[in-house]
């Protein structure tokens, strides 16, 4: 499991099964440590 930060409302989100903000519904995460910014889209 991975720390990510949701792109739009910035919370910080578990990703386990579904890459989706569970506060939002967004679907663009930023990963919290690690180089870079991945987008992840699920579906
Ligand atoms: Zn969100």
């Amino acid at each position: 499991m991975a720390g990510y930060k949701c792109a739009r409302c910035k919370q910080k989100v578990e990703i386990d099964l579904n890459v989706r903000c569970p506060y939002c519904g967004h679907r663009i995460l930023f990963k919290e440590r690690g180089a870079g910014i991945k987008h992840l889209k699920a579906r």
